[in-house]
This record gives C-alpha cells, sequence and structure tokens, in this order.
C-alpha cells in the first residue's frame, strides 16, 4: 500500500475521524563539501525521494496526540516546557513545536499518524526529515506560512540541540526544508546564501553503500581535526580556512607540522573542489563531477584522516568497477559512500559490492539508490 493510504487507514482506527492534511520532508545527500561546515567553507546538499509523511489535524483539545507507524508507539503531550514525552521520536515533534512558540509562532492540539522510509541512523538524516516535516505543517497549519524557511530549518536544528542531545550544524535541515527536483544547493556556510544547481543526471545513478560499520575513537578526532584547522588560520592571521588559498598556505608550510598541513591542504582543496564540481554541473559535465568525488575521498583517506579500512576498499572497488565517482559521506570513521554509478553498471557494481565487501568483513552493506527530490511539502 502506497505510505499516504497507510497513514490515512491508520489515522482513521486511532482517532475515528479522517480528514487531516498530509505533509512530507525528505532526507539528504551531500555530494560533496565535507568537514568544510566548521571552516566556513561551502557544502552541497540536495534532497532525495524518501520521506517521513505525516498526517496531522488539528484538535480541540490541546494536547498532541501522536502515532509512529515504524516504531509502533502512540504518545501524547502538552505543549508546556515542562511536558516533554519520554520516547526519543516524540521528542523531536515536540520540540519543534516548543521551538516555534519560543519564537512567538502559534501551535495548538493536534492529532498526528507518520510514517518514512529514509533508513535510520545511515547519514541520511532521518531525524532532519522528521523535524522538517512537522516545522513545516505546523508552519502551514497554525501560522499561515508567516514563519519563512530559513527559520524553520532552524527549528529543527534548535531541536536537535535542545530536545535530542545532538549538537548539530545546519546543513541537514537546510537541505530537507529547501531541496528541490533535480536541484542541489550550494550552502556558504559563512554567511548562509544559498545557490541551486541543476543536478539530472541521464545516464547515472547516485547510489550510497552502507557499510554499516562505525569505529568508536577514543581521542575524539572531530576536535583534533578542528584544533588543526584554527591553528592553520590563526597562524595566517585570517578568521578561518575560509580565506586562505592553496598558495599561500604552501608559502607558509615549513611554520606549520605535517599533520597541520595536511588537515589545512584537504580543507582548502574541498572549497575549490565544490565551486568546481558546481561549474561542471552547469555544463552538464558528470565525468567531471566523478573524478572530484574521487579527490575528495583521497583528500579524506591520506591528509585528512577520517576514513577507515572498509570505506577505503569501498572507493577503491568503485573504481575498479569503473564507477563514475566515490567518496565517504558524512564526517567518516564508517557509515556510507556515496557513489556515482553508470546505469550501464548498476547491476553489476551493486552485485561485486555486496559480495566482495561481504567476503572480506563478513556482512553485506546496505544499498540505497536516491534520487534528488524536493524537500518539505504539503501533499494534496
Ligand atoms: P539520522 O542520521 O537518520 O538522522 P538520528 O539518530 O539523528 O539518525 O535520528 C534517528 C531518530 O529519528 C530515530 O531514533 C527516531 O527517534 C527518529 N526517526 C527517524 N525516522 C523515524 C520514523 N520513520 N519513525 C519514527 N521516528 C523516526
Ligand atoms: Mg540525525
Amino acid at each position: 500500500m502506497e505510505m499516504k493510504d497507510k497513514i490515512a487507514k491508520i489515522f482513521l482506527e486511532k482517532f475515528g475521524e479522517p480528514g487531516g492534511s498530509f505533509y512530507a520532508s525528505a532526507g539528504r545527500i551531500n555530494l560533496i563539501g565535507e568537514h568544510t561546515d566548521y571552516n566556513e567553507g561551502y557544502v552541497f546538499p540536495g534532497a532525495i525521494d524518501k520521506v517521513i509523511m505525516a498526517e496531522i489535524r488539528a484538535n480541540d483539545n490541546g494536547i498532541v496526540r501522536a502515532f509512529s507507524i515504524d516504531i509502533n508507539e502512540y504518545a501524547e503531550f502538552g505543549l508546556n516546557e515542562k511536558d516533554a514525552p519520554a520516547q526519543s521520536w516524540a521528542r523531536y515533534i515536540f520540540g519543534v513545536c516548543r521551538e516555534i512558540i519560543k519564537r512567538g509562532g502559534n501551535v495548538q492540539g493536534f492529532d498526528t499518524v507518520f510514517a518514512g522510509n529514509i533508513p535510520l541512523g545511515a547519514g541520511l538524516s532521518s531525524s532532519a526529515a522528521l523535524e522538517s516535516c512537522f516545522a513545516f505543517a505546523l508552519n502551514d497549519l497554525f501560522n499561515d506560512n508567516s514563519i519563512d524557511k530559513f527559520e524553520l530549518a532552524k527549528i529543527g536544528q534548535s531541536t536537535e540541540h535542545n530536545y535530542c542531545g545532538v549538537n548539530c550544524g545546519i546543513m541537514d535541515q537546510f537541505a530537507s526544508v529547501f531541496g528541490k527536483k533535480d536541484h542541489l544547493m550550494r550552502l556558504d556556510c559563512r554567511d548562509l546564501q544559498y545557490e541551486y544547481f541543476p543536478f539530472a543526471p541521464t545516464h547515472h545513478k547516485l547510489v550510497l553503500v552502507d557499510s554499516r560499520v562505525k569505529h568508536e575513537l577514543k581521542d575524539s578526532p572531530y576536535n583534533k581535526r578542528r584544533e588543526s584547522c584554527e591553528r592553520v588560520a590563526k597562524a595566517l592571521g585570517v578568521p578561518s580556512l575560509r580565506d586562505v588559498s592553496l598558495a599561500q598556505l604552501n608559502a607558509s608550510r615549513i611554520s606549520f607540522s605535517d599533520e597541520d598541513y595536511r588537515r589545512a591542504k584537504f580543507v582548502v582543496e574541498e572549497k575549490e573542489r565544490v565551486l568546481e564540481v558546481c561549474a561542471a554541473l552547469e555544463r552538464g559535465d558528470y565525468e567531471e563531477v566523478g573524478r572530484k568525488m574521487y579527490e575528495t575521498h583521497e583528500g579524506l583517506s591520506k591528509d585528512y584522516e577520517v576514513s577507515c579500512e572498509e570505506l577505503d576498499f569501498l572507493a577503491g572497488l568503485a573504481r575498479k568497477c569503473g564507477v563514475t565517482g566515490s567518496r565517504i559521506m558524512g564526517g567518516g570513521f564508517g557509515g556510507c559512500t556515496i557513489n556515482l554509478v553508470p546505469d550501464n553498471l548498476c547491476d553489476q557494481f551493486i552485485a561485486t559490492a555486496k559480495r566482495d565487501f561481504c567476503e572480506k568483513y563478513g556482512h553485506e552493506p546496505h544499498i540505497y539508490d536516491v534520487i534528488i527530490s524536493d524537500g518539505a511539502r504539503r501533499i494534496d
């Protein structure tokens, strides 16, 4: 059964009457631009054809009654600060309500049933989709769409910070709210300016290969990477690596440790790569996009050192199979590779990745193919 029909059926069972409005918001990929956000560089995400969808109807009893189809749980909460629900999935909805109210917006009681098809915790930001779906819906239902879209993304981000204990940036919620079919968005993490670029390959697919490994590292590598970047920027007398060119960096190379130099080199090169990929997409040059993806992988692996054996294996395998581009997506040390795969190689690549990875590491990776699609929306 289609997701919408299933939600409608269960809404009727749970709440006795039909008649709610339907909303959806999407998960996201990031094509290129990794570890650039905290260096005031660019990220380049897009919304995907995997969503959270909700039916929502205002009630007149001032409480929120929510049913999660996928988790098969019901939660009920009021809209005051002290009413935070225990279930973690419900805290995302509660947080969105609270963050709207905090900003002077209006939220009244409502009934909702929701479901999704974004794999949880696989790096596709199911949580941002959940937040964006409800932020968009409550803006439409109770606020005449008076809250602007950037604020909706920030409402999701603040929900993660204040109710879910995740200190995330803005990219995931931004992508989920602003996503547009056949377009990626270059977001400038310095001033939050953004621009759409066409992404509608006719002979390639985007395929994620999820290694399902996550290496837990003791010595907080993320903080160490940040510290390296900050040290180099400071030594060069600029606010962030955004302001540094490769020539400048190389001219001062002897002032840095080899490690700091390589970290900074990756960030400076990655910033340029995002711009080069944007230019390539405007020409429809997907071969160039793929080359840049491989370069990012090399940089993340050799210079930034946030890869791991399994992800290097998957990127290497992609290259061997003739895949156009492949790289780690996300912070590193596990998770997915994102692959730009020629249509005619797709089946063979997926079969080979499953078989060879399983032979070496004892379990099959999960495969997700994604199409760049619309973000938050009302569904009629
Ligand atoms: P991700 O990287 O996918 O965002 P998170 O751990 O940040 O992973 O968010 C996953 C959480 O979001 C789940 O534990 C759950 O609370 C909530 N969530 C995501 N998708 C759904 C869904 N379909 N139904 C209910 N809750 C969901
Ligand atoms: Mg998340």
